[in-house]
C-alpha cells in the first residue's frame, strides 16, 4: 500500500453541517488556504476534517499535539541502525510529500519550535525545511495544512503567536444547536430521538454552568458516550452520571446541581 492510500479515509464519515462549512472548506481548499478550526474539544471539529477529507478525497494524516512534542516529532529524524544512520521522516513531512490534509490538532499544547517550522508551509514558499538533512521540502500541490485551537484552554502562556494565527483562515465552531445535537446522538448511538433530547437538554443544563463552577460544557462528545451507553441497556440516570457528571468535575455542588436536572429531565 502506498503511503497516500494509507492515509485515505475510506467511508464517508457521518458529519451534520452546522452551517455553510462545507462549502467554505472546499473553496479554502481550492486556494489551498491553511485552516484554522477554532471551538471547544469534542464539539465536532476533527468530525468536520475527517468529512472534508473524504469529500475531497484526500489522504488525511492527523497528529494529536502534546507538550513533549518537538519539531522533530512533526518534520522526522535520523534513526541509527546496525548499518549506519537512516532518514524517517515525520507527520508532517509525509503529507508535504504526499499531497495530504495534515491536521494538527491542539497545536497550542506543542512546544513553540513546532508552530515555527510550519510558518513556510503556510504562505506562497509552501515549503518545509529539514534542517538536519539539509533538503528543502517543496510541498505537493495537494497539501493543506490544518490545525485545532480550543480557545478556551488558551492561557497567557500558551497562546499562539499572532504571527501564527495571521496565516490561517478560520472556522468558529461551537457545540451544535439542540435540534442537530439530538439528530447526531440519535444517529451515533441508535438511540431514539426523543431519548436523545432528553441528554441533549441534560447537555444544556450542563453548559449553562460554563464560567459558573465549570471551566467547559459538556461535549457532544459526552453526550455519545451518553447515548451509548444508553444503547447498550444503562439506565438514562446512570449513563448521564458516568459520561456526563463524573468526567467533568469533582465539585459537590455542581454535582448535585446536574443531578437535579438529570432528576428532572427524566422525571
Ligand atoms: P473535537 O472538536 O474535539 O475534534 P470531535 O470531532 O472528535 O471533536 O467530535 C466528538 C464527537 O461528536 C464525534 O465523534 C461525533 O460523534 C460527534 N459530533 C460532533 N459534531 C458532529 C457533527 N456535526 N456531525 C456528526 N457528529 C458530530
Amino acid at each position: 500500500m502506498t503511503d497516500s492510500e494509507q492515509y485515505r479515509v475510506r467511508q464517508e464519515p457521518f458529519y451534520r453541517q452546522q452551517g455553510n462549512e462545507v462549502a467554505l472548506y472546499a473553496a479554502a481548499y481550492a486556494a489551498r488556504l491553511p485552516v484554522m478550526v477554532k471551538g471547544p474539544t469534542g464539539c465536532g471539529k476533527s468530525r468536520f476534517i475527517e468529512y472534508m477529507a473524504w469529500k475531497l478525497d484526500r489522504p488525511l494524516i492527523t497528529v494529536a499535539c502534546n507538550e513533549d512534542m518537538t519539531a522533530s516529532d512533526l518534520v522526522g529524524r535520523y534513526l541509527l541502525e546496525a548499518g549506519g544512520t537512516r532518514w524517517l521522516d515525520g507527520p508532517l513531512t509525509t503529507a508535504a510529500r504526499i499531497g495530504a490534509i495534515c491536521y494538527l490538532d491542539e497545536i497550542v499544547e506543542a512546544r513553540q519550535d513546532t508552530t515555527v517550522v510550519i510558518h513556510p508551509l503556510t504562505d506562497h514558499r509552501r515549503t518545509l525545511p529539514l534542517d538536519k538533512k539539509g533538503e528543502l521540502l517543496r510541498a505537493h500541490v495537494d497539501f493543506q495544512l490544518v490545525i485545532s485551537y480550543n480557545p478556551g484552554y488558551q492561557s497567557l502562556m500558551k497562546d499562539l503567536k499572532q504571527s501564527t494565527k495571521q496565516r490561517f483562515t478560520a472556522f468558529d465552531f461551537d457545540y451544535p444547536e439542540a435540534e442537530l445535537e439530538a439528530t447526531i446522538l440519535a444517529s451515533e448511538s441508535g438511540i431514539d430521538r426523543a431519548l436523545a433530547a432528553q441528554l441533549v437538554a441534560v447537555g444544556t443544563a450542563a453548559r449553562r454552568l460554563k464560567g459558573h463552577g465549570l471551566d467547559e460544557g459538556v461535549s457532544t462528545r459526552l453526550l455519545v458516550y451518553a447515548a451509548t451507553l444508553v444503547r447498550h441497556g444503562v439506565a438514562a440516570g446512570d449513563a448521564c452520571r458516568m459520561a456526563l457528571v463524573r468526567p467533568i468535575t469533582d465539585d459537590r455542588d455542581i454535582r448535585e446541581t446536574l443531578e437535579h436536572a438529570i432528576d428532572a429531565i427524566f422525571a
